[in-house]
């Protein structure tokens, strides 16, 4: 009885995963599809504790039995709390990279506490007391997944964070002893299963992982970074998937496929958004030789046009068509509520606004998205690249607020750039060109930008934020 109602409502939370993520697909729907996984989350960890709630399982009183997992969710979850209040909406990325390290962790202590007392944790048990040989398989899959998950996550995090250059570590026969590495350590989980659970190379190949995600990551260039993040986030889920099977428990196993699947789709389409190859991700290294990330390469000493927020003003007024596209700038100086105060002057005047949206804009996907949203800017006028870019060429103004790789043709005509084949916003086709940002400082894979120094580009230094105020007040005083 009481195992048939935890399977249904481990059934009803995996519906309402899959619900979840079909919510956040997209931002209309978003909210909904949160509180969806939110709902989901809180069943499944209602239903995982039924048999200690009920007395079923575990002995003693009520205390002894919750204690322990109640203690662990107030700290953690209080924990958790304050980071997500605290967290700046640009620093996202890194903070996903460190949960998933924790979930790559978790993955790696479940399955040693499966090895060291499989009794504790049911595991079923082959003839002669040893574990059955599935189980190992499961438990050493998870286990070396999830060990590659944390240290590749620690790695990712560092980057993104800035505590370790973002620029890629290569050296020679780094490839060669990644799969040298890779093969020892599947040698070892094939050793550990056949041999009925030899605690040696267990521990030798999660050490070895451990190892491998740390060199998987260190030669990824930090403009590849998104596409690496949403990989680890794959990695996770299908460590997390591999403990599930260990621990026979149907939702995890579930779920870790929903993560793992999602995440992988989700690398796709961004490997497809940045023109990269998947499985050299899978393999680490891709592309980033001649990658410089962090802003500091050489400028060129040309001359640019700029203008005031009053040229801005009088060149937007006299627009028909305008198109914003908003980069990690507008999210830094939080500009995205001028921005739509700005847009809805210009509708006013008639003029025709909408936003392009470049998929890896901003530092992880959706990010312009959501700091859109949260300006109440209408789902309709936000564009994906895909179905603005043609548009460009009948734009009067593309109003570019923080932007600067994504809008790089160096993207499309130097094979020698960190971004070459990257797909852009081919703002260089409108008319005019504004360019807001502070200074002439690269963008984060580190390149210049030829069109800084085009004829139809003005460039607006400053603060966005100041910037668009500038504009909005230069405007209402014509
Ligand atoms: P970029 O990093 O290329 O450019 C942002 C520009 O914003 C900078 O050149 C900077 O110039 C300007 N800026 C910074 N602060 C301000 C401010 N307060 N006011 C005005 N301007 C400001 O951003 P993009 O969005 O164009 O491109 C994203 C880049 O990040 C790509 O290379 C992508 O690969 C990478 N990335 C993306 C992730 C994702 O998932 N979206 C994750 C990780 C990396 P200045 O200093 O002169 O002001």
């Amino acid at each position: 009885m009481l195992s048939t109602i935890q399977d249904l409502a481990f059934l009803v939370a995996a519906i309402l995963f899959i619900l979840s993520l079909r919510g956040l697909s997209s931002p209309e729907t978003a909210r909904s599809g949160n509180a969806q996984g939110m709902a989901g989350m809180g069943l499944a960890v209602l239903a995982t504790l039924l048999p200690a709630l009920v007395g079923a399982e575990g002995g003693g009183d009520l205390i002894g039995r919750l204690g322990p997992i109640l203690g662990g969710v107030v700290v953690g979850g209080g924990a958790g709390l304050v980071i997500a209040k605290r967290i700046k909406m640009t620093d996202l990325p890194q903070l996903v990279a460190a949960f998933h390290s924790l979930v790559g962790l978790a993955a790696v202590l479940v399955a040693v506490a499966a090895r060291l007392s499989p009794d504790a944790l049911g595991l079923p048990q082959a003839a002669g007391g040893h574990i059955a040989m599935a189980s190992l398989v499961e438990m050493g899959l998870g286990a070396i997944i999830g060990a590659i998950t944390f240290t590749g996550s620690i790695v990712a995090f560092a980057k993104l964070q800035g505590l370790v250059s973002g620029a890629p570590l290569v050296f020679p026969g780094q490839h060669a002893l990644n799969a040298l590495l890779g093969l020892a350590t599947l040698g070892l989980v094939g050793h550990f299963a056949s041999s009925g659970g030899t605690e040696l190379s267990f521990f030798l190949a999660i050490g070895l992982s451990l190892l491998l995600g740390f060199l998987l990551i260190l030669p990824i260039g930090g403009a590849d970074m998104p596409v690496v993040v949403s990989m680890l986030n794959s990695y996770s889920g299908w460590a997390a998937c591999g403990i599930g099977f260990t621990l026979h428990n149907s939702l995890l196993i579930v779920t870790g496929a929903l993560v793992g699947a999602s995440g992988a789709i989700l690398s796709y389409v961004m490997c497809k958004g940045m023109n990269r190859s998947i499985v050299s991700v899978i393999l680490g290294g891709f592309g980033g030789e001649a990658a410089a990330a962090g802003g500091g390469a050489a400028k060129e000493q040309r001359p640019v046009k700029q203008g005031s927020a009053e040229d801005a003003a009088f060149i937007l007024k006299n627009a028909s068509s305008v198109v914003i596209v908003p980069g990690y700038g507008m999210a830094v100086a939080q500009a995205q509520h001028a921005v739509r105060e700005m847009a809805d002057v210009l509708k006013k005047e008639g003029i025709n606004v909408r936003y392009a949206i470049h998929p890896v804009a901003g530092r992880m996907p959706g990010h312009m998205n959501v700091l859109l949203a949260e300006a109440n800017v209408p789902y309709d006028e936000v564009l994906e690249l895909e179905d603005i870019n043609r548009d460009f060429a009948q734009t009067d103004v593309a109003f570019v607020i923080g932007a600067n790789d994504v809008t790089n043709p160096a993207a499309k005509t130097d094979p020698a750039s960190p971004i070459f084949g990257m797909p852009i916003l081919d703002v260089e086709n409108a008319r005019t060109v504004l360019f807001v940002k502070r200074s002439m400082a690269a963008g984060y894979a580190g390149v210049d930008n030829e069109l800084f120094y085009r004829d139809n580009t003005m460039m607006l230094f400053g603060d966005a934020k100041k910037v668009v105020e500038g504009v909005l007040k230069s405007g209402s005083a014509h």
